[in-house]
């Protein structure tokens, strides 16, 4: 028989202790992990994301506390009352699309940090309140005040602490798995110790008084446990599906950093295009001047009344031949000058490097500048872009060709190789003019590093970045007389007949 005005003396299960205080640990690092896409995502998606978030994040700490309680053993039957319970559930939810909010703020000022957490404490604090409001038994609820308070308190410091941490991990890169393990370790833990404070605020005294037990449900150790593996899932679901969104934004970044670098090599393209113009121009009025004079003297043939016919199918023969090399010309500069996909086609790699010099031939005479092409025979053929490694021939060859034309001690020589080298070609192209500053050689192929006043700084970046996205190297070969820069392309082992 229960004395009228003794408290009632519980005792915890030491495994539902154990198991809410690993359903805390698990909300909290839910918590980190969902904050992180709150704050990566907008519009719609952060929506979600918050919605989803701090429904799995609410279920968690609200299961928390039910465990907690139900781990609290006393001598008489205890039943809750659901629309209480369901009550406390919805203050879990709301305090924890609170905090997410606040965390996936861009800044987090100290004071907005103090009144979040003052929010979000008393939050967590009404939601132990209201579910132990839910508890149903024979016995009066009385509580000692300054454990009361001492566990408010300790809510509010748990959630300045949990702010914070959530605020500095919630962006971290993948190795913080570590870290963010920790963090939740020490938020769930804090989590136990507000609650068990809590509830050691509270001793039940036998009351005589009817029930209302009207929507009093009972739940026994299995529900602990049912209650328990769904909360568990949900946290699970939750951060797998961030996790899951996470890689969809990363690849999602990727594509639009390698569009972004096609962008740019078209810009670039155009740049060069734009510094051969006076090449172009002289590379078409060349033929078309040749088809002007061979077409005057088959004219002036024709109308002589006997014409030598020797001679005139050779001026036709070669008036055929000069429109064919101009209109070349002009379909090399369409393709140069087209934006598109990567187009990749077996190539036999001498073949783009004697195109290539033949648009850069005016620019190199106008600069003092004699080019000479030292091509291996039977090199195997490339798979590769051939617009894309023309745009890395021509930007390496102008370099060499400005490089050079403050040179006046020693002739201006470009010289142009390819030869086989292992399982790929090898091309070189070097120049006679200052070489490479040994200070500055590692960061020439930094985007926008440029030592001429008309620079851009992007040619020999988007070059490696070409010839990397071809599988090769392109890299310099220090200690030689002027620049040499060279690249490799790999083979595929069938040698251009
Ligand atoms: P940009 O030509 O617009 O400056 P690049 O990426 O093509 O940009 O080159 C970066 C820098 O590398 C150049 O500014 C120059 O200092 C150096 N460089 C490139 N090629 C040569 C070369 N053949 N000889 C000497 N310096 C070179």
């Amino acid at each position: 028989m229960i004395s009228a005005n003794a408290a009632l003396t519980g005792s915890y299960d030491p495994l539902q202790v154990a198991l809410s205080v690993l359903i805390a640990v698990s909300a909290s690092y839910a918590a980190l992990d969902l904050a992180g896409r709150v704050t990566a995502t907008r519009g719609r998606a952060r929506l979600a994301w918050l919605i989803g978030g701090s429904t799995a994040m609410g279920i968690g700490i609200w299961a928390m506390h039910y465990i907690g309680m139900l781990a609290f053993r006393l001598p008489v039957p205890v039943e809750y009352d659901w629309p209480t319970a369901l009550l406390s559930l919805l203050v879990g939810i709301l305090c924890s699309a609170f905090a997410l909010v606040v965390v996936s703020r861009r800044r987090m000022g100290l004071t907005y940090a103090l009144i979040g957490s003052a929010i979000m404490g008393c939050g967590i604090a009404a939601l132990h309140y209201i579910a132990m409001a839910a508890m149903r038994l024979p016995a009066e609820c009385r509580f000692d005040f300054r454990l009361v308070a001492l566990s408010v308190a300790l809510a509010i410091v748990f959630s300045f602490v949990a702010l914070w941490l959530e605020f500095y991990f919630r962006d971290e890169p993948k190795n913080s798995a570590w870290r963010k393990l920790g963090s939740a370790l020490v938020m769930g833990v804090a989590i136990s110790a507000m609650h068990y404070t809590g509830a050691a605020a509270a001793t039940f005294i036998p009351a005589a008084s009817a029930l209302d037990q009207s929507h009093a449900v009972s739940i026994s150790s299995l529900g602990t446990l049912g209650i328990a593996a769904a909360t568990l899932q949900v946290l699970g679901v939750a951060v797998l599906s961030s996790l899951v969104d996470r890689r969809f934004d990363a690849q999602a970044l990727e594509l639009a950093l390698a569009q972004a670098r096609l962008e740019l090599a078209h810009v670039a393209r155009i740049a060069t295009m734009g510094e051969l113009t006076a090449s172009i121009a002289h590379e078409i009025n060349q033929p078309l001047t040749a088809v002007v004079t061979n077409g005057n003297f088959a004219l002036r043939q024709i109308a002589s009344g006997a014409p030598n016919l020797e001679e005139l199918r050779e001026a036709i023969a070669e008036i055929v031949n000069d429109g064919t090399r101009a209109s070349a010309v002009i379909s090399r500069i369409r393709a140069l000058l087209q934006k598109g996909a990567p187009d990749r086609v077996e190539l036999d790699i001498n073949e783009v490097i004697q195109e290539v010099t033949i648009l850069v031939r005016h620019e190199a005479t106008l600069s003092g500048v004699s080019v000479r092409l030292d091509l291996a025979a039977d090199l195997p053929r490339v798979l590769g872009d051939r617009v894309q490694l023309q745009q890395v021939l021509i930007n390496l060859i102008i370099n060499s060709i400005e490089a050079m034309r403050t040179l006046t001690d020693r002739p201006r020589q470009l010289l142009i190789k390819s030869a086989k080298n292992a399982d790929a070609v090898l091309i070189q192209v070097q120049d006679s003019g200052k070489g490479l500053d040994p200070e500055q050689v590692e960061r020439i192929f930094e985007p926008f590093f440029t030592t001429k006043p008309q620079g851009i700084g992007m040619g020999l970046s988007i070059s490696r970045s070409i010839i990397e996205s071809h599988g090769g190297r392109l890299w310099t070969v220090p200690g030689s007389s002027g620049a040499l820069f060279q690249f490799t392309l790999p083979t595929n082992g069938n040698s251009v007949s």
